[in-house]
């Protein structure tokens, strides 16, 4: 035992010192104390060099440096991944971001008046400018949007929603479980392909509060299907007196087929169509932050902000600093390629082609390859996005390969496609490919 080397050689060992700027000394200084513990503990026998403590250490430090939000490659190909961060935000939202949160702002503050303000004001003019809409509302996120709705107007009461929407879309939003925790029930109306409005009009009762749609954003159903126009169900809702809601999730605010993608119903249709309130998130094809916006008409969004339940699903300063940013280059439609998402969409696929082309000349073995790349984050589950891809046969195995380019320091999560490792272009910034080709040259 008193052979185990002391902790000052560990600490005064470069490989270990690197860490000293990721993780601090005293996290190095507690890798170390563990990993000699363990050594004390394992059987007498099992040798011990200071080589393997040190490569204990590091594998130690390395998982504790991931524990801590870092900045990825994302080469997966999926411009919008939810695990990912979804949208990255354009540079003047970041520095909306700095300038608001290094100091102090009017985020509530009235500065004609001298007194307390609205929170949503600057972002509610933009958005209704942008959207069409008489009136918004800023939440977290999408799913708060919904709930907020629901819990304002249905609660105890009837909500019909079509058996082909009835979405479930990852990490928990099941929407027949939404309704059910905010007190709605759920009526459903038509069969699971075919819906027609008549289904909705034989679902009315007294007790409805609300017609709702929602995108169906991971899935389709294709074949012999139908559903009612957006514009009947608003006309049924007008002469019912029952609002109309639609969760339209990604909230598309420009005609995607522009880009080569399908045309996904944007917000403004939705508006003009006359459907009361409009919920979608600020993280997805809006290419903001995380938030849930709500968009339509003012009375019922006065009610929306007269619901207690507000306060607890209230956007920080941050949040709106980079969403009132973003919306601003929605407003000028010449600024659109500041926003990361329309850049990445933008990209030719000569200029992906010449990028794949680099790094196939840096890397052994590597191949340019077509692949294809998807836009994600619940928007257009099938609408696939012509791409250039690198691909590599690595001998440790396409498996193997993927998790040592993610324990890469700045880490590059590449997807696996018939045993071989791929690295789509689309999705990987032009800035980031000396960090990509260095870590697929390590390997
Ligand atoms: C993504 C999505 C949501 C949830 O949005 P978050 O901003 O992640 O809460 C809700 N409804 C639909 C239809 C969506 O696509």
């Amino acid at each position: 035992m008193r052979q185990l080397p002391a902790v000052n050689r560990f600490l005064d060992d470069p490989r270990i010192a690197t860490f000293e700027g990721v993780v601090g000394r005293e996290n190095i200084k507690r890798s170390i104390a563990q990993t000699l513990e363990d050594a004390r503990h394992a059987p007498l026998n099992s040798g011990y060099s200071f080589e393997s403590l040190c490569t204990s250490v590091i594998d130690r430090l390395q998982a504790g440096a991931f524990e801590s939000l870092v900045r990825v490659v994302n080469a997966t190909g999926i411009l919008l991944h939810t695990n990912l961060g979804r949208a990255p935000l354009a540079a003047a939202a970041l520095a909306g971001v700095d300038r608001i949160g290094a100091s102090y702002s009017n985020v509530e503050y009235d500065l004609e008046r001298g007194e307390r303000g609205s929170r949503y004001g600057r972002a509610v003019s933009l958005l209704a400018s942008v959207t069409g809409a008489q009136s918004a509302l800023v939440v977290n996120n999408c799913a708060a949007a919904v709930l907020l709705v629901l819990d304002t107007f249905a609660k105890g009461r009837d909500v019909i929603v079509a058996r082909s929407q009835l979405i479930e879309i990852g990490g928990g939003f099941r929407l027949p479980d939404v309704l059910e925790r905010t007190g709605a029930r759920l009526v459903e109306a038509g069969a699971t392909n075919k819906v027609y409005i008549e289904d909705y009009e034989r679902a009315l009762s007294p007790h409805t509060a609300l017609l709702m749609r929602a995108h169906p954003s991971n899935y389709a159903i294709t074949g012999f299907t139908h559903e009612p126009d957006p514009k009947e169900l608003v006309e049924l809702g007008r002469r019912a007196g029952i609002p109309v809601l639609e969760d339209l999730g990604s909230g598309a605010l420009t005609d995607l087929a522009q880009y080569g993608l399908a045309h996904e119903r944007t917000v403004q249709e939705a508006i003009a169509d006359g459907v009361d309130l409009v919920t979608f998130s600020g993280d997805k094809l809006l290419g903001g932050p995380q938030a849930g916006i709500i968009a339509g008409s003012a009375t019922l969004i006065a009610r929306l902000r007269a619901n207690p339940l507000l306060r607890a699903l209230r956007v920080d300063k941050l949040t709106l600093a980079a969403l009132t940013e973003t919306l601003r280059i929605w407003a000028a439609p010449e600024r659109r390629s500041e926003l990361p998402f329309y850049a990445m969409l933008s990209a030719t696929i000569d200029e992906l082609r010449a990028r794949a082309g680099a790094y196939a000349k840096a890397i052994e073995g590597a191949g340019v390859i077509e692949t294809t790349s998807y836009a994600g984050g619940g928007s257009l589950p099938q609408s696939a996005l012509p791409s250039v891809g690198v691909a590599l046969r690595p001998r440790a195995g396409a498996t193997a390969a993927a998790a040592a380019l993610r324990k890469n320091d700045r880490p590059v999560i590449a997807r696996i496609e018939g045993g071989q490792l791929i690295l789509d272009m689309r999705t990987i910034a032009p800035s980031e490919d000396a960090v990509a080709i260095a870590a697929l040259k390590a390997l």
